[in-house]
C-alpha cells in the first residue's frame, strides 16, 4: 500500500460500542482533582507498519492489554498531547484550536519514529468521543473535559528501534477551574543543578520521557515552600513548571514590552496557550512582543531596578498562572501582584479575552464548534 493509505484514518467506518455499564458523573463538580476521574468511553486507533491505520473505535473506558515487551515500556516511546472541550451558555461543546494540538502531535510522533496519521481524521475522532460524552462536561466558565491524545510503541521487542506497532488513544477527564477562588499567584524555584531541556535534546517535542525527570526537582522546590520550578539553561530562562514563561516588562532600552523565550533552539514546548497570547498582544500593538533569549540575571536586574511589571507561565491547564516572587542562588526577588486580583491587568486581560474565546463569548475561529 502507498504511503498516504498508510496515513489515512477511516472515520467513515468508526465503531461505535456505547458503556454497557456507565458510570457516576462527578457529585460534587467544585470538587473535581485535575486528571483523576475518567468519563465513560475512550477512542483508539491501532497502527501496524504493513496495514497502517486500523478501524478507528470508540468504546468504554477500559484497561490495555499488552506485552510487558512492548516498547513503550523500556525506552518511553510515547507522546500524548493536552487540550479541552468546553460548554458555552448555550451548551454547545467547543474545542480550541484543536489543529494546533494535532500538528504539535504530530510533530512528537514523528520525533520518536512513530507513524503519521490524518491530523483532520484524528479531529473528527476527538469531536465524535466529546459528543458521545457530553454530559461528562461540566457546565459552567472554567469548567471543560481535559482530552489526553496518546500514542504509545506497542512492538513486542527489546531492541532499541522504530516501533513497528503502536497504538493512539483519547481519553477525557473532567476538570474544574485552576483558580475556583480567583488567581493564586506562585512562588518560583530557580534552581541551575536541574535542566529541563537543552540545545539538542528533545525538549519541544511532547514526549512522556520529558517529564519524569522533572517530578524530582518539582518535590524538591515544593519541600523548600515554591509551588512551581523556573527551568534554567546556562542561565536563559526556558519555562516555568509545565508552562510557557512570560515576562512585561520595561526592557533595556526603556520599552515596555511583553517577552517569551524564543523557540528556535528547541529548548521550548511550543505552547497553544503561548501562541495565542503572542497572537492577541501583536492585535492589540500596544506594546512590543518580543520572542527573544533572556537571562535569570537580566530578570533579576530588571526586578531589582523596579522594571518588572507582571509575569506568568501559560499553559493549557490554567491558560495563565501569574507569578509573584522568583527565589535565585540565595535571593528572593519579588513581582508586583495586584492584592485584590492576585494577578496583574495584562495578565487578567489575557485570561479574560482567551476564556471569552474558549466559551463562545468572544467571536474567533480558534474556537470550533464540535
Ligand atoms: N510547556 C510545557 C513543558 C508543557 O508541558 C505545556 C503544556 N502542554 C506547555 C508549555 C503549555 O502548552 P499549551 O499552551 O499547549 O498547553
Amino acid at each position: 500500500s502507498s504511503v498516504a493509505d498508510k496515513f489515512k484514518i477511516d472515520i467513515g467506518k468508526l465503531i461505535v460500542e456505547k458503556t454497557k455499564a456507565p458510570l457516576a458523573k462527578p457529585a460534587d463538580k467544585s470538587k473535581l482533582v485535575f486528571g483523576k476521574e475518567f468519563s465513560d468511553h475512550m477512542a483508539e486507533v491501532e497502527w501496524d507498519s504493513e496495514k497502517g491505520w486500523s478501524t478507528p473505535k470508540i468504546s468504554a473506558y477500559h484497561n490495555l492489554s499488552l506485552p510487558p515487551s512492548a516498547s513503550v515500556f523500556h525506552y518511553a516511546i510515547e507522546c500524548f498531547e493536552g487540550m479541552k472541550a468546553y460548554k458555552d451558555a448555550q451548551g454547545n461543546v467547543r474545542l480550541f484550536r484543536p489543529m494546533a494540538n494535532m500538528e504539535r502531535f504530530q510533530r512528537s510522533a514523528e520525533r520518536l519514529c512513530l507513524p503519521a496519521f490524518d491530523k483532520e481524521a484524528v479531529i473528527e475522532l476527538i469531536k465524535k468521543l466529546v459528543l458521545i460524552d457530553k454530559d461528562w462536561i461540566p457546565e459552567g466558565k472554567g469548567f471543560s473535559l481535559y482530552l489526553r491524545p496518546t500514542m504509545i510503541a506497542t512492538q513486542k521487542s527489546l531492541g532499541v528501534g522504530a516501533s513497528s506497532s503502536a497504538l493512539m488513544f483519547v481519553i477525557a477527564s473532567p476538570v474544574g477551574p485552576y483558580y475556583p477562588e480567583g488567581f493564586k499567584p506562585v512562588r518560583l524555584l530557580a534552581d541551575d543543578r536541574y535542566i529541563r531541556a537543552w540545545i539538542g535534546g528533545s525538549g519541544a517535542y511532547k514526549l512522556g520521557s520529558n517529564y519524569a525527570p522533572t517530578i524530582f526537582p518539582q518535590l524538591d522546590a515544593a519541600k523548600k515552600g515554591y509551588q512551581q520550578v523556573l527551568w534554567l539553561l546556562n542561565d536563559q530562562i526556558t519555562e516555568v513548571g509545565t508552562m510557557n514563561m512570560f515576562v512585561f516588562w520595561k526592557n533595556n532600552q526603556g520599552e515596555l514590552e511583553l517577552i517569551t523565550p524564543p523557540l528556535t533552539d528547541g529548548t521550548i514546548l511550543p505552547g497553544v496557550t503561548r501562541d495565542s497570547i503572542l497572537q492577541l498582544a501583536a492585535k492589540w500593538g500596544e506594546f512590543k512582543v518580543s520572542e527573544r533569549a533572556f537571562t535569570m540575571s537580566e530578570l533579576a536586574r530588571a526586578i531589582k531596578e523596579g522594571r518588572v511589571k507582571e509575569a506568568f507561565g501559560a499553559g493549557t491547564a490554567a491558560i495563565v498562572s501569574p507569578i509573584k516572587s522568583i527565589s535565585y542562588k540565595g535571593e528572593e526577588y519579588p513581582i508586583p501582584i495586584d492584592a485584590a486580583k492576585g494577578a496583574g491587568p495584562l495578565t487578567s486581560r489575557i485570561a479574560d479575552t482567551i476564556m471569552g474565546i474558549q466559551y463562545g463569548e468572544i467571536e474567533s475561529d480558534w474556537s470550533v464548534l464540535v
